[in-house]
């Protein structure tokens, strides 16, 4: 799977499909406490030409279903969060590009970014900066804005 791949090139280690965590994430860096669900477009409904396809066939069926997904994708994310692990969600239509997908790997995976993540929808996961760690939020937003640190 290309996502594995790139984290792999990254040289990060991580973990497949734990079943014990919300949603079983596909990939999950236990060190850094990062998830990452690798979804199709169509099974959780993307924002995109893939997801806003309608089943043909049978919809009294497969609506209800695609439905469902997509609560139990925002279920399990909620939860992780709550336990205190980030969550990066990668559609498979961001996928064809794989210099822009490494780029986005590499910045959300990066310890110097920790401050700011960035999920697929360009919605903010914010950990935090902890008091005393000599880092204010404004400053490192400042510092993305004007040309990605
Ligand atoms: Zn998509």
């Amino acid at each position: 799977m290309l996502v594995r791949r790139l984290a792999h090139g990254l040289g990060y280690r991580f973990r497949l499909h734990r079943r014990d965590l919300p949603g079983t994430p596909d990939i999950i860096f236990p060190r850094f406490k990062k998830v990452i669900f690798v979804h199709g477009c169509f099974w959780h409904r993307h924002d995109c030409r893939l997801g806003g396809r309608l089943p043909t066939t049978r919809p009294e069926y497969w609506l209800p279903k695609l439905a469902r997904n997509v609560e139990r994708d925002r279920m399990a994310e909620a939860e992780l969060a709550r336990l205190g692990w980030s969550v990066l969600v990668i559609w498979e239509c961001e996928t064809r590009n794989t210099a822009a997908l490494q780029d986005r790997l590499r910045l959300w995976l990066s310890p110097k970014d920790r401050a700011r993540q960035v999920d697929a929808a360009g919605a903010r996961w914010c950990e935090g900066v902890h008091h005393g760690e000599g880092v204010a939020a404004e400053a490192v937003h400042g510092l993305d804005r004007s040309g990605r640190l």
